[in-house]
């Protein structure tokens, strides 16, 4: 717990996973004097109301920034640009403005042109999440030794980036400064190509004609199930990241697409060595994420497994 809150007053402008997992751990730990949230819709912000979890539900965005020292907007990529030239007037001077967006450079592009120069514009990606989205969702937990990312503009004013970090450290992430460019590429690779693959791959069993889909579903232990984790991911947030973060993606689609024509050929021409010496390089890539603590070391993702023994 902190001696004293972070903001007086954080208004968060969507609440989802992102946006609820923020409350939650704020109010844990003490970041924020008062929460004030909206969401589009009337059932979301009514049931914000009944989760008890933040001190004011309010009905319009204008209303939620109105005092605040720090705004962030926890919605889909492609509504921060609207979104921000909607807060734009009620903006408090001095205040912090921020986001959670998969993609940094079409998020700058889009809502700095709209923000008063009496605010300080601190992008932010909290690189954490799970498949589930809604005001349900979020947790205080998930963003604990999870990476935070920051893209302030060139010249933002430091005093406001420390702040943010401070924020964020507090809720347990662990802050990392970049230019949105170099951000976009990273989790092109990081993030959004797995989430491509994995669409792809569960659209592809799901069509094909000699393997019925109950066959599919059926046998999915064999590795098919952990893409449909990723697979079954929000549709309109992932359609607004491929939209938004097109020249990254294309490219490492570009390079992975000529690594996938190798293994091809590998396969067809029998290549037993380099299939291995392949494989060998990404196991201990994963042994490298487990170790820095990314990821947890139980078998089979510590899923529980049924026991032989009798009673
Ligand atoms: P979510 O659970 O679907 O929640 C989205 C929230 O945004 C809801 O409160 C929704 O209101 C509101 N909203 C949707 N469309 C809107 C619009 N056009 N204008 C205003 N508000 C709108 O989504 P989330 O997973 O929290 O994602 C939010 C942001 O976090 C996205 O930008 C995403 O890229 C980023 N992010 C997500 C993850 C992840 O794993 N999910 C991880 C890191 C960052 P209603 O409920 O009323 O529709």
């Amino acid at each position: 717990m902190n001696a004293a809150p972070h903001f007086q007053r954080v208004a968060l402008i969507g609440f989802g996973l992102i946006g609820g997992s923020i409350a939650r751990g704020a109010k844990l730990q003490g970041l924020a004097g008062e929460i004030a949230t909206t969401a589009r819709s009337e059932k979301t912000r009514a049931r914000v109301v009944e989760l008890n979890v933040v001190d004011r539900v309010v009905e319009s965005n204008a209303e939620a920034v109105k005092d605040a020292d720090l705004v962030i907007l926890c919605i889909p990529v492609g509504a921060c640009a609207a979104v921000a030239q909607e807060i734009a007037p009620h903006l408090k001077p001095g205040a912090i403005v921020s986001d959670v967006g998969s993609v940094k450079g079409a998020v700058v592009k889009d809502m700095a042109p709209h923000l008063p120069d009496s605010v300080h514009f601190v992008p932010a990606h909290p690189v954490a999440g799970t498949e589930h989205s809604g005001p349900d969702s979020g947790f205080a937990e998930l963003f604990i030794n999870r990476w935070c990312i920051l893209t302030p503009p060139e010249g933002t004013d430091a005093a406001a980036i420390d702040r943010l970090h401070a924020f964020w450290s507090g809720l347990g992430a662990r802050v990392e400064i970049m230019t949105p460019e170099h951000h976009d590429l990273v989790l092109a690779i990081t993030s959004h190509l797995p989430h491509l693959i994995a669409y792809t791959i569960v659209g592809t069993a799901d069509e094909l004609g000699q393997v019925t889909s109950s066959e599919v579903i059926k046998f999915s232990a064999g590795g098919f199930r952990d893409f449909t984790r990723i697979a079954a991911s929000d549709p309109t947030m992932w359609r607004d990241v491929f939209l938004a973060n097109k020249e990254a993606v294309l490219e490492m689609l570009g390079t992975f697409n000529e690594d996938l024509s190798k293994l091809t050929r590998a396969i067809r021409r029998g290549d037993g060595e380099a299939l291995f010496e392949h494989f060998t390089r990404t196991r201990a890539i994963r042994r490298g994420i487990v170790e820095i603590g990314q990821d947890s070391a139980a078998p089979d993702f510590g899923r529980p497994h049924p026991s032989l023994r009798k009673e």
